[in-house]
């Protein structure tokens, strides 16, 4: 499917679990539902962009706002300041957010991914009270009317104040008809209109709440939605006749899974993935959190897996995600299975709006790799405010790097993070991420990415989206990461070709593995799968494997790779059903008198399956 479907596609998931956000005018405060439960009077609709998850601007980000807008503008501050301030995400090529102050959204947060720096761009009321109180930078036009990309010279203006030094700089701009817009100053005494609308009807607040305030006006929401995730926990377990253990990520969402599975059931086990790529705040956080609380932690440590199989597989990458089967879902499904022989009834904090994939996921679903696991998910339709609402009203201890100007946790350099979050691991733990710097740009070296590759944070793609592509205005060129494959047919017959990489090879390995996938037999230097010939070449760069048409080259080049290249994750052990894999530190053995050569090892080995997926995507590239 091309991308620009699939992110529509996105959008259009989304939007089915948009939540709504009100506000009271009264109490000044955002509200779940319509009426506030501090004066009982009727909120406002705010309107933001969906699926309006918004969340409280907290700690670093909360101060850092501030300074942003004041070095955007250029001036004092010109909107009220409140402890109240909510962000919400909006969709763009990084981070943006709205920021609602009074209920009004004022302007966009975001990283400007050209000058790779955080910035603010007001907008709507953010714009109505620059150009109001001739704050900033402003031009006031005798126009009818503001026509995106049209530019307006400086002789069309009224009045105005338009920085000269800088280019880029925004400027708030309306027309005496009360239309109103963003611009930008040009070289040429001109002003771009980059936006524009209808002027908004808006009124600052007098009354400057806390977020106790928040949380008491909207009490009767929280206690409800707390009532029914219980009831839902407690029918659950019933049903399942499991036990229940938290997966706790040391993150907002599982905090308050896990406050709620205590109301439920009293003290419960929480399970905590190590995927040895969590911030050391993290791994404190869930050891303190366990010990206060005395609760048994049940721990899957992925060791220092990711960095010993990123020489083989290259950098992680969206559509490129070896490492979350091998930090993550191996230890944790060889943990679960260890500890909880009879299954386990595992309570999650995933919530439907934090991605499309979370939106279609039920509420309640057996692990597809451990199936006498059972997943339910308590917190499955709040949003990030309830969530946020009920941390305030339970006062629950909350990891510290909310409080340092992170938003979401987990693995610090996962693909799936935008250079804006990055900021934060590098203001944070700057020796981690020049650690991952380093690598990234040794790795671009040597394989000639380009100096952007890494600036931009493209590896964090193979096929780099539309939107990426046209700011930074390189096309995509899909170079192989991991173990170099290629699959062609030339008449009758397969070739695989696997460009050798340091390690030498070692043909009664290739033998022993071909094993899983069909009766093998060697007859001095004839080799047979399923009774078809299977010729080797090996130079001293590459293995050249020749097939007839009746074998499955994909599954042969599969299982040489992993033959040659192993990673070491044990998955092949853990779900071959005869038990006839064992991995040890110098990779995976065949019991071949256990093995019934259902090819179960090859199937979910991470290693064949991503370095396969390369090649099939680089056909597919080459196709259009
Ligand atoms: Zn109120």
């Amino acid at each position: 499917m091309p991308i620009r479907t699939q992110r529509k596609n996105v959008y259009k998931i989304i939007k089915k679990v948009e939540a709504r956000i009100f506000w009271c005018d009264t109490c000044n405060l955002p509200l779940l539902t319509r009426i506030c439960g501090k004066c009982n009077k009727e909120g406002r609709l705010v309107k933001v962009t969906p699926p309006a998850d918004a969340r409280p601007a907290l700690g670093k980000e909360y101060i850092h706002l501030r300074q942003l807008i004041e070095e955007e503008i250029g001036d004092k501050l010109p909107y009220p300041w409140r402890q109240v301030i909510l962000f919400n995400k909006v969709p763009y090529p990084d981070c943006a957010e709205e920021v609602v102050i009074d209920g009004y959204v004022i302007g966009h947060k975001y990283f400007d991914l050209k000058l790779r720096t955080w910035r603010f761009k007001p907008l709507y009321v953010g714009v109505s009270e620059l150009v109001k109180s001739k704050c900033g930078f402003y031009a006031i036009t005798d126009l009818p009317r503001l026509s995106r990309n049209y530019e307006i010279h400086v002789d069309q203006l009224i009045d105005a104040k338009i920085p000269t030094d800088k280019k880029n700089r925004f400027i708030a701009l309306a027309t005496l008809s009360s239309f109103e817009g963003l611009g930008i100053y040009t070289d040429k005494k001109r002003i771009r209109v980059i936006k524009s609308w209808k002027a908004k009807n808006y009124a600052w607040n007098k009354v400057d709440p806390s977020w106790l305030d928040v949380v008491k006006a909207n009490e009767a929401r929280l206690e409800l939605l707390e009532q029914e995730a219980i009831h839902f926990l407690k029918k659950t377990a019933e049903e399942a006749k499991l036990e229940p253990l938290v997966s706790f990520s040391g993150g907002k969402d599982s905090l308050v899974s896990y406050r709620l599975s205590e109301k439920a059931f009293g003290k419960v086990p929480i399970f905590f993935n190590n995927t040895g790529l969590e911030l050391p705040e993290t791994l404190d956080y869930v050891k303190h959190f366990a010990q206060t609380k005395g609760l048994e932690l049940v721990v899957a440590d992925a060791g220092g897996i990711f960095w010993e199989s990123l020489e083989i597989m290259g950098p992680p990458a969206r559509d490129y995600r070896w490492c979350c089967k091998v930090v993550k879902l191996i230890p944790t499904a060889r943990v679960l299975k260890q500890r909880f022989e009879k299954g386990v009834l595992s309570i999650v904090g995933q919530r439907k709006m934090e991605s499309a994939a979370r939106a279609l996921s039920p509420r309640v679903y057996r692990n597809k790799w451990i199936p006498n696991v059972v997943v339910a998910a308590p917190i499955h339709s709040w949003t990030a405010l309830e969530v946020w609402l009920y941390i305030f009203k339970e006062k629950l201890p909350v990891n510290s790097l909310y409080f340092r100007g992170f938003d979401r946790l987990g693995c610090w350099l996962c693909p799936a993070i935008e250079l804006g979050e990055a900021e934060a691991v590098k203001v944070q733990h700057p020796e981690l991420w020049s650690k991952w710097e380093g690598f990234l740009e040794h790795f671009a070296t040597k394989h000639n990415l380009g100096k952007e590759w890494v600036d931009f944070g493209l590896w964090r793609w193979i096929l780099v989206p539309g939107d990426i592509k046209r700011l930074i205005a390189k096309d995509s060129i899909i170079k192989q990461r991991g173990v170099t494959v290629a699959v062609n047919q030339e008449g009758n017959y397969f070739v695989i070709k696997i460009k050798r990489y340091k390690r030498e090879i070692d043909f009664e390995r290739l033998i022993e593995a071909l094993v899983t996938i069909g009766n093998v037999e060697v007859n001095g230097k004839l080799l047979t799968l399923n009774n078809q010939d299977v010729e080797m070449y090996a130079d001293s760069d590459s293995l050249e494997i020749r097939v007839r048409q009746q074998l499955d080259p994909w599954k042969i080049a599969g299982t040489v790779v992993r033959a040659l290249y192993c990673l070491r994750c044990g998955s092949c052990e853990l779900w071959c059903p005869s038990g006839a894999v064992k991995v040890d530190s110098c990779g995976f053995h065949i019991n071949s008198s256990r093995c019934n050569h259902c090819g179960t090892c090859g199937d979910v080995c991470p290693l064949s399956e991503y370095s396969l997926k390369i090649v099939r995507l680089k056909e597919a590239m080459d196709k259009i």
